[in-house]
């Protein structure tokens, strides 16, 4: 059911007052006013974004033979933009208000006023769109609009204090860094493809118009894997592994269709011609967000790009998309990319140093597949999915593998030496779970706090406690409590895990 724009800001300031109010993230720089596109996490956001960095780790290269985890640095020298294509390409369309001078993105502002996609358009179709429906600056109401430029969307850096020019860019992916590390890492990890490089890292965008609070950073942060791999093998795969999951049954939207549907990967692999390569990433990519982050299937799905909403570097290009009720309905969240050669073969020519590789009996340059999370983005939309209202209580129902907090430990009264036995559960449980102790107010209110961040158990010592040596697991999402002794309470919660 779609949800209409009044219930949906209404949700969007809900969750924001929770967020700000219980230490999730803030604007940065806030008691001066803040700055757009810039957000720093609390306590409680970091722990989250924590989890889901640990979570991706472990879900998409922990297990794999030959992929390795980098950490590089964020400004990278001119010449590797030059090389990868994004100082001439990396651009959004800028327009400008002659009267008070607001610049604001011109496809956006299409977009809201005509209700129709702007993003394939032309600079030049932009400013006869504009021009014709004689649209007015959103801030000013003059009609007096430049014509649509573009506008490149890095932030460029001067290094040094010798006044010679020594220019570079705050990064505006972290992918170019694992080029970059490209023959170091193959020479260091024996020679070997394929050959996985993932990076955990900022990224910078000088966002025109950054709107949709949490969606739309100027500074994020992304989860990148990039699979350099032989192109003459991106079809194979061994018998065993193709026959596990050809039958799987891929959630997707390709161009040519106007619903959502479930294909196999043997179908996605036979009649839309993806490679198997690819298909093998989309079960992994489908299979973390449906069984890891337990989304909801209808919420989620693969819809492929047309030639012109492609990156410029891409050949197949199929993004995943959530349904988010703050945000407007099915958004982006990550990517999943065949960069081909493009990026290496850059960096081969303008560095003139030889990227190719001697594997499988032959001389060429490793193809890429990239997958591409934007973290804070999957953080906000986990809290738009799990956010719920119920008579009582507000709740962010999620899985134990995002809670900021596991466990919270409470003494049900603050006497009868509850306290102490409290205590003692939190320092047996705090080394295998992240745990929050409270003995503050009513229990029933505590419970109400614990639910309003999403913590899935809280576990009560009662009056039963001193008679048995028991406690009570309450569950979130069903409020039910179950009783266990504290002799098997660790073991108990691990098999929750
Ligand atoms: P969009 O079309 O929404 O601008 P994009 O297609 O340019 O995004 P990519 O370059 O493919 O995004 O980046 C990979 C991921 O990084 C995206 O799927 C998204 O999750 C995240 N991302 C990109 N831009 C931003 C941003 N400005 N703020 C927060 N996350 C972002």
């Amino acid at each position: 059911m779609r949800i209409k724009k009044k219930e949906a800001i209404a949700k969007l300031d809900k969750i924001t007052a929770i967020v700000l109010k219980r230490g999730f993230f803030w604007p940065t720089a806030e008691i001066y006013g803040g700055k757009a596109g810039f957000y720093s996490y609390g306590h409680l956001g970091k722990a989250m974004k924590q989890k889901f960095e640990q979570l991706w780790r472990s879900h998409f290269f922990s297990n794999c033979k030959n992929y390795y985890e980098i950490e590089p640095s964020s400004i990278l020298p001119e010449q590797v933009f030059i090389a990868s294509g994004h100082l001439e390409h990396f651009n959004d369309p800028l327009i400008e208000c002659k009267t008070c001078h607001f610049r604001f993105r011109a496809d956006q502002f299409i977009e809201d006023n005509l209700k129709i996609k702007a993003e394939e358009l032309t600079t030049e179709e932009m400013s006869n769109l504009i021009r014709k429906n004689k649209l007015k600056c959103p801030k000013c109401n003059s009609w007096h609009l430049s014509e649509v430029k573009w506008f490149n969307m890095m932030f460029p850096i001067t290094l040094g204090a010798a006044g010679v020019k020594d220019l570079a860019h705050l990064t505006p992916e972290t992918a170019q860094a694992s080029y970059l590390a490209f023959k170091r890492e193959f020479e260091a990890t024996r020679k070997k493809l394929p050959l996985g490089i993932a990076i955990i890292g900022k990224a910078f965008r000088n966002e025109i118009s950054p709107r949709q609070l949490f969606f739309r950073l100027r500074e994020f942060t992304q989860a990148e894997l990039q699979i350099f791999f032989d192109p003459d093998e991106i079809n194979k795969l061994e018998k065993e592994e193709w026959k596990e999951i050809s039958k799987y049954r891929l959630i997707m939207l390709p161009q040519k269709e106007k619903k959502v549907k479930e294909i196999s990967c043997e179908e996605t692999n036979k009649k839309l011609k993806l490679p198997k390569l690819y298909v093998k990433n989309m079960v992994l990519v489908q299979k973390f967000y449906l069984e890891k982050l337990k989304i909801p299937k209808n919420m989620f799905r693969f819809r492929e790009l047309s030639e012109k909403e492609k990156a410029f570097y891409n050949k197949i290009h199929w993004d995943i998309e959530l349904n988010l009720e703050t945000i407007g309905g099915f958004k982006e969240v990550a990517g999943i990319h065949y960069r081909t050669d493009h990026d290496l073969l850059g960096h081969e020519k303008h560095s003139k140093q030889n990227l190719h590789v001697f594997w499988n009996n032959k001389k060429f340059i490793p193809h890429v597949l990239e997958l591409s999370f934007g973290v804070d983005r999957n953080i906000w939309a986990l809290m738009d999915l799990f956010y719920k209202e119920e008579k009582e209580r507000t709740l962010f129902s999620f899985p134990l593998t995002v809670s900021p907090i596991d466990i919270a430990v409470f003494p049900l009264v603050n006497r009868e030496s509850m306290p102490e036995k409290a205590k003692e559960v939190y320092n047996l449980l705090k080394q295998d779970f992240s745990c929050f102790y409270d003995e503050t107010d009513s229990i029933g209110r505590r419970y109400r706090r614990q639910d309003e961040i999403g913590t899935p158990y809280c576990i009560t010592i009662d009056n039963q406690t001193s008679k048995d040596n028991s406690v009570t697991i309450r569950e979130l999402n069903s409020m039910e409590q179950k009783r266990v002794k504290i002799g098997t309470l660790l073991v108990e919660l691990k098999n929750l895990k």
